[in-house]
């Protein structure tokens, strides 16, 4: 009896580091400090900058970011946009089939997009600010059965007793646990940016696929007049450009032949705000965790962007994580837990991600129904086990 209540009232460990102020170490300190744990989160940024992607948030990103953070989610339905459509078009600018999104009926949750430095500020905002700690770019650390000690660059170390590498698809932690090297550039080069844009040709409310030969474009609208653009080529190897204006010209010229209302959200786009770089995924990892060090989000399973799950999964890390902190005796059990509860998963969405990312390529057909079928290679069955996934009820 002392021991299960020894268990329910005091933390496992005392001290938590996070590397990485992305979504997925926010959400981590938010759920860890909501268990009187001292977290501490370090960012390599200055600032945090105007920077990523425009995301869709889906029924389970949803379910889950609702428990961390509960009001959140109402939160950024006011930020970011609630897609009601989602729109075929060709590169003519032609609509070839439009959906109604039937997440809210289906799975109870809308599908909401939003940007990626707008998550962050959302996310930061439930912390106090004292508690991340900017430009600190972590290079390595060294661990033994008593503590971890975190190094950074141009910084003082420090002391933890458990050490979360929430830092990206290029995590130095990662690398430091397993050295697998760079990630696997899966054959995608990517062009993106999010800015201040309306066009008559795009609603609000809709999310929009072009599809071209061998390339596509989404358009979202993020909320607060900004527009993501993402634009993707198959590309067995890349090349990167030299400079900011080599990039814009560069996709300039693979958007050719494409209508003026694609070319012009590029167009509108200052050069230095566009990101130009490689997809890429790694394989799943068979374990998470090493002694007193973790893995979370897409340092644990980066996956390429085809069925939209990083940033989901990522929560569904986050609130696991916290609930095996919360159910566990000490850190090693918690941390089998947490690699038992996240490893089948995340391993599937992985697969599907990377099959999905291939589909979009497939061919150059532009029947609606074939199209739609490569971009979201989903059956009944896989949608209702990936989109009704929900934090269980114990917690
Ligand atoms: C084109 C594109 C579209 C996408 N669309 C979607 C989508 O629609 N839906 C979705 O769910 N996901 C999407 N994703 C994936 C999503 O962006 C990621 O899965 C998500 O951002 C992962 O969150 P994270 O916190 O694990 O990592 P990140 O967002 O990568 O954050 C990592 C943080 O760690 C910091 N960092 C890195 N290294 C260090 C270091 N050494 N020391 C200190 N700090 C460090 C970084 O600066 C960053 O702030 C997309 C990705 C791309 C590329």
């Amino acid at each position: 009896m002392e021991n299960l209540t020894q268990k329910l009232s005091k933390p496992i460990v005392e001290k938590v580091a996070i590397v990485g102020a992305g979504p997925g170490g926010l959400a981590a300190a938010i759920v860890l400090r909501s268990q009187g744990i001292d977290v501490q989160v370090y960012e390599k940024a200055q600032e945090f900058r105007p920077a990523g992607t425009g995301l869709g948030l889906a029924p389970n990103g949803l379910n889950f970011l609702d428990a961390i953070a509960p009001g959140i989610v109402e939160t950024l339905k006011s930020s970011g946009c609630e897609v009601h459509h989602t729109v075929l078009k060709n590169i003519q600018g032609e609509t070839i089939q439009t959906n109604a999104t039937k997440y809210l009926e289906q799975y109870g949750q809308p599908l909401l997009t939003v940007w990626w430095y707008h998550l962050q500020q959302v996310l930061a905002s439930r912390l106090p600010s004292d508690i991340i700690h900017l430009n600190h770019r972590c290079i390595s650390f060294d661990q033994d059965e008593n503590g971890v000690e975190i190094h950074f660059d141009g910084e003082k170390p420090v002391y933890a007793d458990l050490l979360i590498g929430a830092d990206g698809v290029n995590s130095v932690i990662r690398e430091t646990l397993f050295g697998e090297g760079k990630p696997n550039y899966i054959g995608s080069m990517c062009w993106r940016a999010v800015i201040k844009y309306h066009h008559e040709l795009f609603n609000d409310y809709e999310l929009v696929f072009v599809k071209g030969n061998k390339q596509f474009m989404y358009i979202l609208n993020v909320g607060g007049g900004y527009t993501s653009w993402i634009s993707r080529k198959l590309s067995p190897d890349y090349s990167l450009s030299h400079s900011a204006d080599e990039v814009k010209s560069r996709i300039l010229h693979e958007l050719a032949d494409w209508d003026e209302s694609f070319r012009a959200v590029v167009e509108a786009t200052p050069a230095e705000q566009i990101w130009e770089g490689p997809i890429c995924d790694r394989p799943p990892l068979t374990h998470w965790s090493q002694g007193r060090v973790t893995l979370l989000g897409d340092a644990a399973h980066p996956m390429a962007p085809a069925m939209a799950q990083g940033v989901n999964t990522t929560f569904e890390d986050a609130y696991e994580l916290g609930e095996c902190f919360s159910q566990s005796a000490n850190l090693q059990e918690a941390l089998t837990n947490y690699k038992q509860r996240r490893l089948e998963r995340t391993k599937i969405i992985q697969a599907r991600s990377a099959l999905g990312e291939m589909r979009y390529y497939d061919d150059t057909s532009t029947s609606p129904g074939q199209t739609e079928q490569r971009q979201m290679p989903l059956n009944e069955d896989f949608s209702k086990w990936l989109y009704n996934y929900k934090p269980s009820v114990t917690s």
